[in-house]
């Protein structure tokens, strides 16, 4: 099995270590920081952006599909805590102190 296979998720070919780290996100609803815990916003709920597009087609950078969470990481996915994008914002949530360069 390579991580080069491409396979079917969410109506998409996608590669299977991308298309199982997808999957793995579903579960990994709220994230946690010192003050509290906050639920993830789903693509198409977002007010940062208007997603017009999460009704017509899956995410551009993660290819997740509405009412599914994007990666964590995914350039659309609204702060639950500050309501920014979640990837330029200054939030940190414990297990995911990506920020750190
Ligand atoms: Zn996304
Ligand atoms: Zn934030």
């Amino acid at each position: 099995m390579s991580d080069d296979d491409l396979v079917p998720l969410f109506g998409q070919m996608m590669t299977r270590d991308w298309a199982e780290a997808l999957i793995a996100e579903q579960s990994d609803t709220v994230v946690r920081d010192a003050d509290g815990s906050y639920v993830r916003i789903p693509y198409g709920s977002e007010t940062f952006r208007t997603p017009i597009e999460s009704r017509n087609g899956p995410c551009r950078h993660c290819s997740t599909i509405h009412g599914k969470l994007h990666s964590f990481d995914c350039d659309y996915e609204q702060c639950p805590k500050c309501n920014f994008q979640l990837m330029t914002c200054d939030c940190e949530f414990i297990g995911h102190e990506w920020r750190e360069e």
